[in-house]
């Protein structure tokens, strides 16, 4: 790499020395280096956006910045993991100061809200390509899997469904009254991490909504061999959003929007402890595949989420 390049880091991303105590090196050498300590197992995931497939080219890249972050952040809160540690690979077209100052700045902003260190990364010259790996801890056996839900379980989401999906169809230039939870749901999710946390020892299972609720809570059937009923009316639905469905009677929305970084988990009736900010909207049932109970009958749902090879 060249020295400006490395001065480019040094200047936007290497801009403090790591804090949180699992990290020991951070940016600069070869390799980061972290001490997890015994009784934890890290969690590791990886996420990549790509310029016109997860983000339009004229992106705020300070907004960027974040979402790119709180995709990754949402991936550990949805297994209970409390993140400490990101690296960043960076593909840019060109080096744009302007640009980079914004990306960083959002990155930067919500990495410290997280108490989560910048420990490394890498960066190339190409197609706009962003991609974070996030590393988090979770006391020994004590993740949330996708494979624990029981029949009888009941399925609870955080936050609303669809405010995303409506922010999407908002910059497709859809005219909605009052745009601005919508688009900043779109634009700046925020990761449910202390909800995670919390869940450890609640849920039976746990994901994030990425790709809406109907593909994401289809994962935790499959993987967990069970079905489940979702009842329509009880979705917690913005105003914005409920408006868009009596405009359109497209109440399958807020069920196959992604992005909106809620998680969904179930937990069972008698679960001894308060569930946290979160709203029930179904059960686990034995009969495999998903049913959704609108408007007076049960149904077979049918909606898919967003799929990148379909
Ligand atoms: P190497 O050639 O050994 O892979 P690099 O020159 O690519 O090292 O990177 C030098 C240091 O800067 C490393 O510690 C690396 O992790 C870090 N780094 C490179 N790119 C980024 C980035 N985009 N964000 C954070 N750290 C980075
Ligand atoms: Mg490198």
């Amino acid at each position: 790499m060249a020295v400006a390049e490395f001065d480019l880091i040094r200047r936007y991303f290497a801009v403090h020395a790591p804090r949180h105590p699992f990290n020991q090196l951070g940016i600069g050498d070869d390799c980061a280096l972290l001490n997890i300590p015994a009784g934890y197992q890290l969690a590791v995931t990886a996420d990549t956006m790509v310029e016109n497939v997860h983000f339009f080219a004229d992106a705020d890249p300070e907004l960027l910045g974040h979402k790119l972050l709180a995709v990754n952040l949402s991936d550990l809160a949805a297994m209970g993991a409390e993140p400490f540690a990101v690296t960043l690979a960076l593909t840019l077209p060109k080096v744009d100061e302007t640009w980079l100052q914004a990306f960083s700045r959002g990155f930067i902003n919500l990495a410290r809200q997280h108490n989560v260190d910048l420990i490394g990364g890498d960066t190339t010259a190409g197609p706009l390509t962003l991609t974070v790996q996030a590393m988090g801890a979770v006391p020994q056996g004590r993740a949330l899997l996708r494979s624990g839900a029981q029949v009888g379980d009941r399925i609870y989401v955080t936050g609303q469904l669809g405010n995303a999906g409506l922010g999407l169809k908002i910059k497709q230039g859809y005219a909605c009254a009052d745009p601005e939870l919508a688009l900043r749901c779109f634009n700046q999710p925020q990761p449910r991490v202390p909800e995670g946390l919390v869940l450890r020892g609640i849920a039976n299972a746990c994901i994030d909504i990425s790709d809406g609720l109907s593909a994401d809570l289809g994962h935790i059937l499959e993987q967990s061999g069970v079905g489940a009923c979702l009842q329509w009316d009880s979705l917690p639905l913005s105003a914005s959003v409920k408006e868009f469905i009596d405009h359109s009677g497209d109440w399958r929305m807020p069920l196959t929007a992604g992005d909106d970084y809620e998680l969904c988990f179930t937990a069972p009736v008698d679960c001894s402890q308060p569930i946290p900010v979160a709203t029930c909207v179904g059960i686990i049932e034995a009969e495999p595949g998903l049913r959704i109970s609108r408007a007076g009958r049960v149904d077979t749902f049918e909606g898919k989420g967003f799929e990148h090879f379909s």
